[in-house]
């Protein structure tokens, strides 16, 4: 299910390196490129689909293991307690920029609310 011209199914496959914090068999997770904050994490299924709109009902086990997983990511990265956020980008007007659904988990610095 992965698309060529996708960069995060790319990643998936080894062909773009990343710097991978975890990974089973339905997602993996790797440090963003360009960190908005002390820990910015991004974490993938490795099937590709696109943003959250584009989900059918049979990937939600899928991203609700990905949610877990979001979970034990923060706790290896000691910002559990701290608090962290959970992002999902959907569309161009919401700031996605990559086409394959991902979750960001940022924090390791006090967060504001609203965000931009
Ligand atoms: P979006 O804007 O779609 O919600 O998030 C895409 C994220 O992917 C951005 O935070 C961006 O910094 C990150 N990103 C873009 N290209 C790469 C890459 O090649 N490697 C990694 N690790 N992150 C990337
Ligand atoms: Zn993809």
């Amino acid at each position: 299910m992965s698309e060529t011209n996708c960069l995060f199914c790319r990643i998936t496959a080894g062909e773009i390196p990343a710097v991978c914090v975890y990974e089973d068999e339905s997602c993996i997770a790797f440090r963003d490129i360009n960190p908005q904050a002390p820990t910015h994490v991004l974490v993938i299924p490795r099937k590709h689909i696109a943003s959250i709109k584009d989900m059918s009902t049979e990937d939600e086990n899928t991203l609700g293991h990905l949610l877990y997983i979001c979970g034990e990511i923060a706790r290896r990265e000691n910002i559990a307690d701290s608090g962290f956020r959970t992002v999902f980008n959907t569309g161009t007007g919401a700031g996605q920029t990559v086409f394959h659904i991902h979750a960001h988990i940022i924090g390791g610095r006090t967060l504001s609310w609203p965000p931009g």
